[in-house]
């Protein structure tokens, strides 16, 4: 995935982001070729080794197979942005349950998440400006622990998941890459 130091390029230079003549999809391409080239099948099951399921923000700074020692085959990601548990992530959590026999969920949120700078505002906007309005929520939110322990919530009491007793949050810190438990409030 990552290119080898001796041929990368400065970030800022054109090259770094698309060969000459190409677009940015057409040097992934281009990279994908050298990967295939090294590739051997692991003879692998669809079904994640670790049976767990990570949500997390799609952020690009969160690499989560390095920041959590994670291998080809271990476990499902699924990402969008702010890594918020919205109907889709609970559909995509339910065929990772009951179709290919995950049981651990993890969720990550992060420091300085895009999501935090948002209000549903954004929203408003949006219609306003293209005339249609989203049929989804933006999930924005101003506190990170409050917004995992809500994604927490969401999870444990979805009715579509078999498994909710394993279910825990963190928030990854994006200058120490360190992650950060976030506990539920206990029930009342
Ligand atoms: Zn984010």
């Amino acid at each position: 995935m990552s290119i080898p130091a001796s041929q990368s390029l400065p970030p800022s230079a054109d090259s770094a982001v698309a060969p000459a003549g190409g677009t940015v999809t057409d040097r992934l391409v281009e990279a994908n070729k050298q990967y295939a080239a090294a590739f051997t099948d692991p003879g692998m099951d669809a079904r994640p080794v670790l049976k767990v399921a990570v949500v997390a923000c799609m952020d690009a700074r969160l690499d989560l197979h390095d920041a959590l020692g994670l291998s080809l085959g271990d476990c499902h990601t699924i990402r969008n942005a702010g890594g918020v548990v919205t109907d889709d992530i609970i559909r995509s959590l339910t065929i990772s349950q009951r179709a290919l026999g995950t049981r651990s969920v993890v969720l990550i949120h992060h420091t300085g998440c895009g999501l935090l700078s948002l209000t549903e505002d954004f929203r408003h906007e949006l219609a306003a400006e293209v005339g249609q309005r989203p049929n989804w929520a933006v999930e924005a939110f101003k506190d990170l622990d409050e917004d995992v322990r809500q994604s927490i919530e969401r999870v444990r009491t979805s009715p579509f998941l078999l498994h909710t007793d394993d279910v825990r949050g963190f928030v990854f810190d994006v200058t120490t890459g360190l992650l950060r438990e976030v506990h539920p409030t206990e029930p009342k």
